[in-house]
């Protein structure tokens, strides 16, 4: 099938350019950004000239920060493309839900991709943890923004997220492995004075069987990178690490799944949009967003030093 890139930036160029050239389903057929290109592949700098000139191309992929992607998706579907969204997969709840509905209405696949879900570790987690009881669970999500973000200035504007751009990526995991519901009960936000958005928060979660349910989220480490989720059950403990991609139950680390039919988080979003596209479905689970939103509605905000970059 072919697909359109649109927003040819960070992201774009790291993981989906790759994951489309390597993809057995799919064909890099344009890309629209205002000004990256990919070599060899034909180039607009404006959505709707590729809309129209490329009738042929039926699915398009979304690289945009979120607050700009609602106007491409909602065009997109309106011209009958099927959508693949970024995470997250708008700036609000009620975009998304808008979109849903919108799909819907005009019969195309829509997929809110979460691209920690499909790291390594994830799903053996998820079965781990399937039928023991949770005594607690602790997110550390420590990174330096300096490193992962430089020069991105839409992450520090309303819809931007700050810290819960990568935060998110663990609430998503959190949301895929968990086998019961958890919500938000209590979150402090650390604001920069001379930002919008939260360099560091910490939340609280209620869940069935404990509410020693946690995640502390920060932006400012420059030492070692944390990317970890710790469960303490009834059956043992674990620990699933380096955003998923590593997993140790009772302190031994869980082995290779040799079996594993695909490596890599983007080859895995791209596989399963090509299911979604062949099964004419839709795949827009919000709950890692809701939480985000529900941390932005209870949160104590904290001002703290600015932000330099
Ligand atoms: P980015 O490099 O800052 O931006 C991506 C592209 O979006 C830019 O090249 C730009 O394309 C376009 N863009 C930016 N602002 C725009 C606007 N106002 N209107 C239209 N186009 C605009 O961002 P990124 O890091 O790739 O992140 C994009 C999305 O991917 C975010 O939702 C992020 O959470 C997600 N993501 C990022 C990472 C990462 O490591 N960076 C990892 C996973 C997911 P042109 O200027 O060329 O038109």
């Amino acid at each position: 099938m072919q697909i359109a890139l649109v927003g040819i930036g960070k992201i774009a160029v790291d993981q989906h350019v790759p994951a489309i050239a390597a993809s057995p389903d799919w064909d890099l057929a344009a890309t629209v950004s205002r000004q990256g290109t990919v070599a060899g592949v034909e180039s607009f700098d404006d959505f709707t000239a590729m809309l129209d000139a490329r009738p042929d191309i039926r699915v398009v992929s979304l690289c945009l920060p979120p607050v700009p992607r609602f106007d491409y998706a909602a065009e997109a579907i309106r011209a009958r493309r099927h959508v693949m969204l970024e995470k997250p997969p708008g700036a609000t709840l009620s975009e998304c839900h808008d979109l849903e509905a919108l799909a819907r209405e005009m019969r195309v696949s829509l997929f809110a991709t979460w691209h920690s879900r499909e790291a390594d570790k994830v799903e053996a987690a998820r079965t781990w943890l399937a039928d023991r009881r949770l005594r607690s669970l602790a997110i550390t999500w420590k990174e330096s923004v300096r490193r992962w973000h430089p020069g991105q200035a839409w992450i520090w504007e309303p819809g931007g997220l700050g810290v819960f751009d990568p935060g998110i990526n663990a609430l998503s995991i959190l949301t895929r492995i968990l086998p019961a519901p958890v919500h938000v009960t209590e979150a402090v936000l650390e604001i920069p004075e001379n930002r919008q958005t939260p360099i560091g928060a910490t939340l609280r979660f209620r869940h069935p069987d404990t509410t020693d349910v946690s995640a502390v989220f920060d932006w400012r480490e420059e030492g070692a990178q944390t990317w970890m989720i710790e469960a303490e059950t009834d059956g043992g403990t674990m620990r699933l690490l380096d955003g998923g991609a590593r997993l140790e139950i009772d302190g031994t680390e869980v082995g290779d799944d040799h079996d594993a039919p695909l490596a890599g988080e983007y080859p895995r979003l791209y596989a399963a949009m090509a299911r979604l596209v062949q099964s004419g479905g839709i795949d827009m689970d919000l709950s890692p967003m809701r939480h985000v939103a529900d941390a932005f509605t209870l949160g104590r905000r904290v001002t703290v030093a600015p932000f330099l970059e």
